[in-house]
């Protein structure tokens, strides 16, 4: 079974599943059922294209583990999606969702194009296409959908729409990640890449023997990148180093993050401010820092350039930036890892409060959401190091068996249908 998905993300998953596996006595056919997804459906979606041509898009919607509640999982937009890098990142949301102890399972789809080539129109067109393909199994119950890797809020609103026009009425608790005024909620857009600028600081507390700088570089910034860079510097951080899918900047004195921020994000590459040096993404991981943050795709961190790093802690912004290999040369260098499922969970928690806040047609004020988003992001960071201490193994293993261990015991408890 496993074969249907192969390809490096899930193996890099399965890797990880199973060496967590080894420390937790979990049922041999726990372990069997947890391997792989519960539900996985391919679509093909003909978009007619502004000249008036049919392009065909391949997506997907993987559901890993439906146990703990209805599914919960980003659309990504790029064009290295496929079946395997689905079924990876809905198995870490399985996790993700264990270890922030709410009641979601773990989805995730994407769909095979690059964002950037297509209009605004066929963008909304493919997304509508695509929301349609998948609506048998998705719903406000059954599994709900949020922005990742080239998705947006706007995106979210034509899922919304999608859905809401076919049901017959207006159902904002489809998705998450959504606009404010369709029933997004206040915080959301911020609230991954705050969640990753209160976990450096934690962790920098945590590890204050081994690292006293602050100076960082962030790989990738879009969403997650650009709230984490603002967030950091405005508690003290210095920015060294950014890049986008163009490349970077770099300037060890630091880079003036507000100017950055005001550079549009879809035109203006970042390479275009003055104020540093060009460098590429491959350069930005090597760059001499305190925290490296990847916050753009998977596997950039490899074994290949694990001997090259040059910070002092990695914090996983981005979902799967660390292959198993590169984690251990990481370990034999003694150079921590906050592991994506607690670093990049801040975005999980606020949309779990914008569904809630959708069900209960009550909405929140945004201090309300940061400050409650605040707490669940410090606990769950005392939960994986004291868990990690006791245990004597590594802040990624501890995260991994906290986050299974609450899945396999819902599973075991609700026993086997029919
Ligand atoms: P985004 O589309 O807003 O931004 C992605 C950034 O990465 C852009 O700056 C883009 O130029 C850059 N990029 C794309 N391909 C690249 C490449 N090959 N090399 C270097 N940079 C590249 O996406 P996002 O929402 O910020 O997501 C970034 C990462 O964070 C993803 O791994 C995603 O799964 C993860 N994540 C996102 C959320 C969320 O709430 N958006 C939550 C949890 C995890």
């Amino acid at each position: 079974m496993y074969e249907l998905f192969k390809s490096p993300a899930f193996d890099n998953a399965v890797t990880q599943f199973e060496r967590a596996c080894e420390n937790l006595a979990l049922d041999d056919w726990l372990r069997e059922r947890l391997k792989a997804p519960q539900r996985t459906l391919i679509v093909n979606c003909p978009v007619r294209m502004d000249k008036g041509n049919i392009k065909v898009f391949t997506g997907y919607r993987v559901q890993h583990n439906l146990t703990l509640g209805p599914g919960k999982g980003g659309i990504r937009y790029h064009p290295d999606v496929d079946m395997g890098e689905v079924a990876a990142l809905a198995m870490g949301m399985s996790w993700k969702c264990g270890l922030a102890e709410l009641p979601f399972g773990g989805a995730k789809g994407g769909v095979s194009v690059d964002p950037l080539s297509l209009s605004l129109n066929e963008l909304e067109r493919l997304t509508r296409r695509y929301t349609a393909e998948i609506l048998p199994i998705i719903g406000p119950n059954k599994d709900i959908p949020a922005p990742d890797m080239g998705t947006n809020p706007q995106i979210m609103a034509w899922m919304m729409d999608t859905y809401s026009m076919t049901e017959g009425y207006t159902i904002p608790e489809i998705v998450t990640g959504k606009p404010v005024i369709i029933g997004g909620s206040l915080g959301r857009e911020e609230a991954t890449g705050y969640g990753v600028a209160y976990i450096v600081d934690d962790a920098l507390r945590h590890f204050e023997k081994i690292i006293q700088g602050k100076r960082v570089a962030i790989q990738g910034f879009g969403n997650v990148g650009t709230y984490t860079a603002q967030k950091l510097s405005d508690i003290g951080y210095t920015v060294v180093a950014v890049s986008d899918i163009y490349g970077g900047i770099y300037n060890p004195s630091g880079l003036p993050v507000q100017e950055l921020l005001e550079i549009p994000r879809q035109k203006g590459q970042i390479q275009d401010l003055k104020e540093g040096d060009k460098i590429t993404n491959a350069d930005l991981l090597t760059i001499e820092c305190d925290i490296l943050i990847p916050a753009a795709i998977g596997r950039v961190i490899t074994k290949e350039n694990a001997h090259k790093l040059r910070c002092k802690m990695v914090v996983e912004a981005a979902n799967g930036p660390t292959t198993t290999d590169a984690d251990d040369i990481l370990e034999e260098r003694n150079i921590p890892v906050i592991p994506d499922v607690l670093a990049n969970s801040g975005g999980l928690i606020v949309s779990y409060f914008e569904w809630v806040q959708g069900v209960q047609e009550y909405y929140w004020s945004k201090d309300r959401v940061i400050s409650e988003l605040q707490k669940r992001m410090h606990n769950g960071f005392n939960r994986v190091s004291n868990y990690a201490r006791e245990k004597r193994v590594s802040l990624r293993m501890a995260a991994l068996m906290l986050g299974i261990y609450q899945v396999a015991q819902a599973k075991q408890i609700r026993g086997l249908y029919p």
